[in-house]
């Protein structure tokens, strides 16, 4: 039986330190899931390749000022110098229309996303070490030696937070960790709603 209509969608937060492979499993999480990822705001600069709309919403400082004067985000956060946040609109319009939501940010932000919104399912994306962690930021190739000191040690400040989540994975063997990924959300679709009688009124 699919979805029922009426039924709200889940709204799972993924987030972790930086490099623990958050983007990586995210894409792979799209490709297998009925999931729609939320597109983020942010006063960085586009990098090689991404699109405006598609990846973030770029903007400037100013804008986002006016975006959070206005109540626009359902939270935000500075990540290493630069602001992120979440169109607020865009993830409720999903979740009323029945579809999964799915939000990778940071550990900041999830927090604040859970106070806002205590249905939503926070998952913590764990590197098998710390050493790997290192090892995962130098051969992504976008750090210098110095941010890699500074994430690595932000890192333990943001797995000292995990007892705030209701799910942790591991990132150890890629495919595994996708199918556990994989495994909570379902999981929480087939959860027995308060509602149930939609279901039922399926059989009758
Ligand atoms: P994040 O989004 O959390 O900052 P990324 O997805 O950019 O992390 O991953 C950081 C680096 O680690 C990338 O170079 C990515 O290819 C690599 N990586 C991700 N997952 C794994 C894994 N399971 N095994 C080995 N390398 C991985
Ligand atoms: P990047 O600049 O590499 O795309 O992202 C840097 C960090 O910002 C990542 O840890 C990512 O999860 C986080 N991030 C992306 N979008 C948001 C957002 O909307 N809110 C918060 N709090 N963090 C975000």
């Amino acid at each position: 039986m699919a979805k029922h209509r009426a039924q709200r969608g889940n709204l799972f937060v993924i987030s972790g330190p930086s490099g623990t492979g958050k983007g990586t499993i995210c894409k792979e999480i799209l490709n297998i899931c009925d999931l729609k990822l939320s597109v983020s705001m942010t006063t960085r600069n586009p990098r090689e390749g991404e699109q405006n709309g598609r990846d973030y919403f770029f903007v400037t400082k100013e804008q986002f000022e006016e975006n959070i004067a206005n109540g626009n985000l359902l939270e935000y956060a500075n990540v290493y110098g630069n602001m992120y946040g979440t169109p607020k609109d865009a993830v409720i319009r999903q979740l009323e229309r029945g579809k999964n939501v799915l939000l990778e940010i940071d550990v900041q932000g999830a927090l604040k996303v859970k106070k806002a919104m205590d249905e939503a399912i926070l998952i913590f994306l764990l590197p098998p070490s710390m050493e790997i962690l290192r090892e995962r930021l130098s051969g992504r190739g976008t750090d210098s030696e110095e941010a890699i000191e500074r994430r690595s040690q932000e890192a333990l400040n943001e797995i000292r937070l995990l007892g705030e989540y209701d799910y942790y994975v591991v990132n150890d063997d890629l495919t595994e960790a996708v199918s556990e990924v994989s495994a909570i959300i379902l999981a929480e679709g087939r959860k027995v709603p308060d509602k149930v009688k939609p279901i039922i009124r399926e059989y009758e």
